[in-house]
């Protein structure tokens, strides 16, 4: 059963520029983890401002857990909304401990200790007496996310919970987040710019752009199988190789000058062959352009009559001036 419905939301803020979000709508199942995805001012945050009832939504309706938030003539408050949004900075009172963050407002919610069983799988506990100021960011997020989770909220609500933390923090916050999130079956939508953590996080990913929705999909099916070339950039580097020169691919969607289909296929998706390719894959042959080393492989560009490749190649590979390439696999 869907715990989250959203019918055909759309939000106006300035009657002269474009909506902030267009028609949007899509449906979260329970225990789901739901990536909104988008570039700066695709409407991320206005739509889980809506959500949580921060923003009022020109139209449509959001249904949760089989009651109606939001409609033409419906509007619960936030606080009786039974969702809890963290915002991007986390919004902890300065001059408050962190214990006093997490139970501000929540007399009952220790009842049976679900604070510090909360605390505890945060591995917090031993933070209760400091200032937010002398915690860590990764830290100070996972006291927001233990107070947000602290009433039990039937829909969590993240807005770019990784986006303040230093490059070499953020891989481990990231899975401790997500390990907290399955421990607690806690339903989440969250938000980002960061299609890796997208990735990594989420059972499902939602790509927005300026106010729309363009694709909604597993991972996977978003990397692999994009239905435009901005979500296809989006998700990475890749080459959009024209339809007609590899013609068994059953993935294509139109060019960016709108003259024609293409393909998807990613450096990762391409080896150099020594042979004519088996059957009628087709190949590729051009001079190496440049070749960076990667580490664990090189990167390449391989320029051939009609356009630029970028591939991966293995470090160990030997290379004349002029190769041949193929795809790994049929598209
Ligand atoms: P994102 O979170 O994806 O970066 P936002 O939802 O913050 O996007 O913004 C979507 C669009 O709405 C942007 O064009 C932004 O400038 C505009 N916007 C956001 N909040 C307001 C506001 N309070 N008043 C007017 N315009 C806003
Ligand atoms: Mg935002």
């Amino acid at each position: 059963m869907n715990l989250l419905s959203l019918k055909n939301i759309s939000k106006t803020y300035d009657p002269n520029d474009p909506p902030a979000v267009s028609n949007v709508a899509f449906d979260c199942v329970q225990r789901e983890v739901v990536g909104l995805i988008g570039s700066s001012g695709s409407g991320k945050t206005t739509l889980l401002r809506i959500i949580a009832g921060l923003e009022i939504a020109d139209e449509g309706e959001i249904i949760l857990k089989g009651k109606v938030l939001n409609d033409s003539s419906t509007f619960i408050a936030p606080e009786k909304r039974d969702c809890s949004l963290v915002f991007q900075d986390y919004a902890l009172f300065p001059n408050k401990t962190v214990w006093q963050n997490i139970a501000f407002g929540k007399k009952a919610a220790n009842d049976n200790g679900r604070l510090d069983k909360l605390m505890e799988m945060a591995d917090i506990t031993d933070l209760g007496h400091r200032y937010p100021h002398e915690i860590s960011g990764g830290q100070q997020q996972r006291v927001a996310l233990v107070r947000a989770l602290a009433n039990k909220p039937t829909l969590l609500l993240l807005d770019e919970p990784l986006s303040h933390l230093d490059p070499e923090l953020k891989e481990n916050v990231r899975s401790e987040l997500l390990k907290l999130l399955r421990e607690t079956s806690t339903t989440t939508l969250f938000v980002s710019h960061d299609t890796e953590d997208a990735m990594i996080m989420a059972d499902r990913i939602v790509v927005m752009r300026n106010g729309n929705i363009e694709q909604i999909g597993a991972p996977n099916v978003v990397f692999n199988k994009p239905v435009n070339s901005h979500v296809a950039r989006l998700f990475g580097k890749t080459n959009l190789i024209p339809a007609e020169l590899l013609p068994t691919s059953m993935h294509k969607f139109p060019s960016e000058d709108g003259k024609g289909q293409v393909v998807s296929i990613r450096p990762h998706e391409w080896k150099v062959t020594h042979e004519a390719p088996i059957g009628d894959r087709p190949s590729f042959t051009g001079e190496i352009k440049s070749l960076i080393q990667k580490g664990a492989y090189q990167e390449a560009i391989l320029n051939t009559p009609q356009f630029e490749i970028t591939l991966q190649i293995p470090t160990n590979t030997e290379l004349s001036n002029n190769i041949t390439i193929t795809t790994k696999q049929d598209h």
